[in-house]
């Protein structure tokens, strides 16, 4: 069994509310939401953060943003706009260390980040 969150609710171990998937990623609602849409965007297969999936797998990474395409589409935010974030190590604010994207809309979003 492994302790890592994302691979947990991959797995089907832990429920999470999944709204969208493709082959080898899956899209599921952030719990704490910053946004009116805020949804993760994860790799099946466990990787640490998103360069690593994009020095391993770039058909896979390509995948996520296929995937991250489909979810704005779905949520009603392709037009209006929305961003998409991979926090990535410790000064980036990645808190779990297994690979994700966020996809952000349904307000306006600030620039810079803090
Ligand atoms: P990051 O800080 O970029 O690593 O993003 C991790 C995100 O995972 C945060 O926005 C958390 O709110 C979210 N999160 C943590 N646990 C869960 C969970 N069980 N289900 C859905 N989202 C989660």
């Amino acid at each position: 069994m492994t302790d890592c969150l994302f691979c947990r609710i991959a797995s089907g171990e832990i429920p999470a509310d999944i709204i969208a998937r493709s082959d080898r990623a899956l899209a599921f609602r952030d719990i704490e939401p910053q946004a009116p849409v805020h949804v993760l965007v994860i790799p099946i297969e466990h990787y640490d953060d998103v360069p690593s999936v994009a020095d391993a797998d770039p058909a896979l990474a390509g995948e996520m943003l296929g995937l991250a395409a489909d979810v704005a589409r779905q949520e009603g935010v392709e037009a209006s706009g929305h961003r998409l974030v991979a926090n990535t190590g410790e000064e980036g604010g990645q808190s779990v260390p297994h690979a994700h994207m966020h996809v952000l809309g349904g307000r306006a979003l600030g620039w810079p980040p803090g």
